[in-house]
């Protein structure tokens, strides 16, 4: 199948070949599966020998795992037959370490250069310090330092850790031990040479039969890919979901997995590959691409350099038909906007009387609504913060972060610095789209707590509503919920006469409805029309969408004049009192006033095209922006 074997320019441009799909399977799992029927064919190189239990693997055995930041994992042939993790404990061991006893006791004591030799070079660097932990001395300092602090525990605890990254319990083989610790005289003299320069300090025998152990662990290509995974994604196991050690000791051993992981092939490695890595001897290959995946390969029979032939192949071929080389990356901050806009443009669902909307159509630049999604990295939110001062000064910004996934440290360090520059230039920030005492919630307030102008709404049209009723009061309006209004200040009867009125005030009854009350009902035949004399009352579809909130002088359950059966919910925000109309009396009175008929039934059209305008311009902001 050429298709594995194209360089990454070249598989862009060809698909994946279409003989190697096989019907209902996800593509990742047929691509590894094409990977399985490829490679299977390769069976050059040799069994590791030199501990002589190893030789005894079976050369045919070859599985593949893939396991996902969202918990799914692929597995294709031999991925549940266990075998030693030997190398590949080293990077575990080492974030271990690094949680457990401190950056800076493990920093001062294994250095993080690659060195260039062997993996089991008995050489140290000019300080007399390993030089990295992915070789033999490094991982067998990193397993002394372990073991001077928790001694006869020292194993039980590493092979716990490997058991958490994974996500299950781990055993060790027996055989492999014994033969590694019956011939591992080259690690003894290792060991030696760490006492001798006191990077490791006492009993050379018992952290090395620690460090058999640890290599003796055994493991599945499934159980491989679920622990690079869980490197992939900042510590955490995305199968358990159990943070398993810090994402400093993640960061830092991804690091030296890729200037070292792969013996002295690790530079070539991650200029042809470049996702970070670790193989052992036992045929195994861990591959960890951070915020993407984790690969496992299981294959015995290891090239010149240690590495598993076949586990080479499958990490080249994955990493050029899907193009992952991490370095080769790039990303579009302007895409965290999803819409950018004014009170002008898209007001609340707030029905307001002429002299609101007065104020606030002369002043429709002063509250600016930016809707972001997705991630907020430094990125992003450098891109808003320029958007923003683009464009005439806004006194309020609303920033709806219901779309937004998460935010990065370096994101939210930006947002909370922005903030602050716009406090100083006096404009009050509001949020909406994140819930209190959510993770979300805690890692904003971490960065913004301390700044007072920033307001919170969970929803966004109620933050709208909010900023809008801040610019009315700030240019001389007011909002009198408890101002009565007359049958004459309605919209609906606007052009009605003096008459006419009063006929139809008297076909009114008016009602008192307490704070919190359901005024109408889903499905509930429409046969009365409201008018709200005082108070305010909102209006909202059974799925709990709020539609609009109305104040004095505004009608609702109007949608009688056109439809039997009520639409959507009227709850009372506050006590209300309106004047209510049976449809058949008003009907009798539209008979009766023909000319006040038409007039209502045009003062009803007007009202729905202003609705539909306001809604055609949501969705076109969405689209469009
Ligand atoms: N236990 C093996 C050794 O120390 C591990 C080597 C490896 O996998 O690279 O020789």
């Amino acid at each position: 199948m050429p298709g594995l074997r194209c360089t990454s320019e070249a598989m862009i441009a060809q698909p994946f070949p279409a003989s190697a799909w096989t019907r209902s399977k996800p593509p990742l799992l047929r691509f590894l599966d094409a990977c399985l029927n490829e490679f299977s064919a390769e069976t050059a190189g040799h069994v590791a020998d030199y501990i002589p239990e190893l030789s005894k693997a079976d050369p045919a055995h070859f599985g593949i795992s893939l396991a996902t930041l969202d918990g799914h994992v692929y597995e294709v042939g031999d991925s549940r037959v266990p075998f030693t993790i030997q190398s590949m404990s080293k990077p575990f061991v080492f974030a271990l370490a690094l949680d457990l006893l401190g950056a800076n006791k493990v920093e001062s004591a294994i250095g993080v250069e690659p060195s260039g030799d062997p993996f089991n070079s008995i050489r140290l660097n000019a300080e007399n310090h390993p030089f990295n932990p992915m070789v033999n001395a490094g991982a067998i300092a990193c397993t002394g330092l372990i073991h001077a602090s928790k001694g006869e525990e020292a194993f039980e605890q590493i092979r716990l850790a490997l058991s958490r990254f994974a996500g299950r319990d781990l055993a060790f083989d027996e055989a492999v031990y014994t033969s590694e610790s019956q011939t591992g005289d080259r690690n003894r003299a290792i060991g030696y040479l760490l006492k001798t320069n006191a990077v490791i300090s006492d009993n050379v025998a018992g952290v090395l039969d620690v460090y058999f152990r640890q290599c003796a662990v055994l493991v599945t290509a499934r159980d491989i890919a679920v622990m690079a995974a869980t490197l992939a994604n900042r510590g955490v196991n995305p199968v358990t979901g159990e943070q398993v050690l810090t994402p400093y000791a993640i960061s830092r051993t991804l690091s030296v997995m890729t200037s070292s992981g792969m013996y002295d092939y690790a530079g070539e490695w991650i200029y042809r590959i470049g996702i970070p890595a670790k193989s052992g001897v036992g045929g195994g290959i861990l591959a960890a691409l951070p915020a993407r995946l984790g690969l496992g390969s299981y294959s015995p029979k290891l090239d010149k350099h240690g590495n598993s032939l076949r586990g080479i192949k499958v990490c080249e071929a994955l990493s050029s038909h899907y193009d992952l080389h991490m370095l080769n990356r790039s990303d579009d901050a302007r895409n965290a906007v999803i819409a950018d806009y004014d009170i002008g443009k898209s007001p609340s669902r707030r029905v307001r009387r002429q002299q609101e909307r007065d104020i606030l159509a002369a002043h429709e630049h002063a509250v600016r609504v930016i809707e972001l999604v997705g991630v907020l990295s430094l990125s992003a939110v450098d891109y808003v913060t320029r958007r923003l001062a683009g464009q005439p000064r806004p006194q309020i910004v609303v920033f709806d972060l219901h779309r937004v996934t998460s935010t990065t440290r370096a994101g939210a360090r930006l947002i909370a610095e922005a903030f602050e520059e716009l406090a100083a230039l006096d404009v009050t920030v509001v949020i909406s789209g994140v819930r209190r005492a959510s993770r979300e919630w805690d890692s904003l307030r971490e960065w913004t707590a301390e700044l007072k102008n920033v307001r919170d709404f969970y929803l966004l049209d109620t933050a709208i509503e909010w900023a809008e009723d801040q610019i009315v009061y700030r240019y001389g309006g007011s909002i009198d919920f408890h101002e009565t209004t007359e049958l004459s200040e309605q919209p609906l009867l606007d052009g009605l006469d003096a008459e006419e009125l009063t006929d139809l005030a008297s076909i009114c009854a008016v009602r008192t409805y307490q704070s919190g009350a359901k005024i109408l009902s889903t499905g509930d035949p429409a046969d009365v029309l409201f008018f709200l004399r005082s108070g305010a009352v909102h209006v909202t579809l059974p799925d709990g969408v709020r539609l609009a909130t109305l104040t004095a002088g505004m009608a609702f359950g109007e949608m009688a004049l056109i439809e039997t059966t009520r639409s959507a919910d009227v709850f009372a925000d506050m006590a209300a009192t309106a004047f209510e109309v049976q449809l058949k009396d008003f009907e009798r009175f539209r008979r009766q006033h023909p000319r006040a008929s038409e007039r209502i039934m045009r003062n009803l059209a007007q009202l729905l095209a202003d609705r539909l305008i306001v809604a055609n311009t949501k969705v076109d902001i969405l689209t469009s922006t």
